[in-house]
């Protein structure tokens, strides 16, 4: 290591940028990449490893860059002695790396021609929420600007990440993975409230499980639970990411908003997700369940006064036309 000449106002700028970068992104995915990608900046290496603790407490690899390209990562990994000096010093800790085959995951030190510097994340509470990996030429000395400003960005990464995890959570159902209710009404009025401005199609399918209560009396609760996961990944499939919200309304039932598109797409979509449904066989300790969906499907332009209540009052009531004629259908009239 060695002392280099401190560029103050040049490592003041980086750690501002990097700590704005980071700290203004919730989406835990996009995040992960822009750790992984500050760090490479930041530490000037092609290659980096990203560990994070998940909810059980174990350390899970979950994103890599190798010589600039992208890696997901989903893989148990046992602590180094590098971590482990690392967790204990809340600091970065400069190992030579040995086993090019598991490289750019982290490994025990012996010498080579490169260098891992570790970095721990250290999160709220002062506890390690994970750590990063860099990997760089052994004749390229890591400077003590550098490990200034991976320290401070460590930090501001860790606590992003925790942000990131914790809004998730508010938006998301734990039974399906789906949006819940209540980020629903958020996006609803808000897309309502576009639509005012500047027109445009807005679509929404409410879905209902046909006679699900059976499914919990003929098999318990718990199948019906695996039962509705399945349903929601149905969902999740048949919709278009980053544009279609599929969300968990109530209990077996749930909405599709469908910005951007109009009802004609919408009914195509609601198609596809109860014919999906209506042929799958779904695997549980109870055997293989197959359930069928109603589905209302009604557009913004439907309503005399545009509101959310509306929108989803007219897709209610088609949603129990569908019931009342037989099930098993997508009503859009
Ligand atoms: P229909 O075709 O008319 O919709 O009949 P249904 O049996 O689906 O309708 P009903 O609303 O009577 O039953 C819904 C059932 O869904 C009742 C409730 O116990 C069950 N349910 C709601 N939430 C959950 C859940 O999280 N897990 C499980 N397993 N069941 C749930
Ligand atoms: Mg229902
Ligand atoms: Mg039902």
């Amino acid at each position: 290591m060695t002392i280099d000449k401190f560029d103050f106002d040049a490592t003041l700028l980086t750690i501002n940028f990097a700590t704005r970068l980071l700290a203004m992104e919730v989406d835990p995915d996009i995040l992960t990449d822009r750790v992984v990608e500050t760090f490479c900046d930041l530490g000037n290496c092609q290659d980096a490893t990203l560990m994070m603790y998940d909810e059980y407490r174990e350390l899970k690899g979950v994103a890599a860059s190798l010589k600039q390209r992208r890696v997901i990562i989903n893989e148990h990994i046992p602590l180094n002695k590098a971590m482990l000096e690392a967790a204990q010093s809340l600091r970065p800790v400069v190992r030579p790396v040995c086993d090019d085959s598991i490289y750019p995951l982290p490994s025990e030190c012996c010498e080579t021609d490169k260098t891992c510097l570790c970095v721990p994340l250290v999160g709220s509470r002062d506890r390690v929420r994970g750590f990063v990996t860099l990997y760089r030429p052994k004749d390229q000395q890591w400077e003590v600007s550098e490990l200034f400003q991976l320290s401070i960005v460590s930090t501001v990464a860790a606590i992003s990440i925790e942000n990131s995890r914790l809004f998730r959570q508010t938006i998301e159902d734990s039974l399906t993975g789906l949006y819940m209710r209540r980020y629903l009404f958020i996006r609803l009025r808000e897309e309502v409230q576009r639509f005012k401005r500047r027109g445009g199609p807005l679509s929404a399918i409410l879905i209902d499980v046909d006679n699900f209560k059976l499914v919990n009396d003929n098999y318990g609760h718990a199948t019906g639970d695996v039962v509705l996961r399945a349903v929601g990944q149905i969902m999740y499939d048949c919709s278009r990411q980053g544009v279609d919200l599929p969300c968990r309304y109530g209990g077996e039932e749930f909405v599709i908003l469908m910005p951007g598109s109009e009802k004609k797409e919408a009914e195509i979509v609601a198609e596809r997700i109860r014919s999906a449904c209506a042929v799958k066989e779904i695997n549980t300790q109870e055997g293989a369940v197959n359930v069928t969906l109603s589905c209302g499907v009604a557009s913004i332009e439907e309503c005399e006064e545009p509101s959310a209540g509306e929108l989803l009052k007219i897709a209610d009531k088609r949603l129990y036309c569908a019931k009342e004629s037989g099930r098993n259908r997508v009503v859009c009239q």
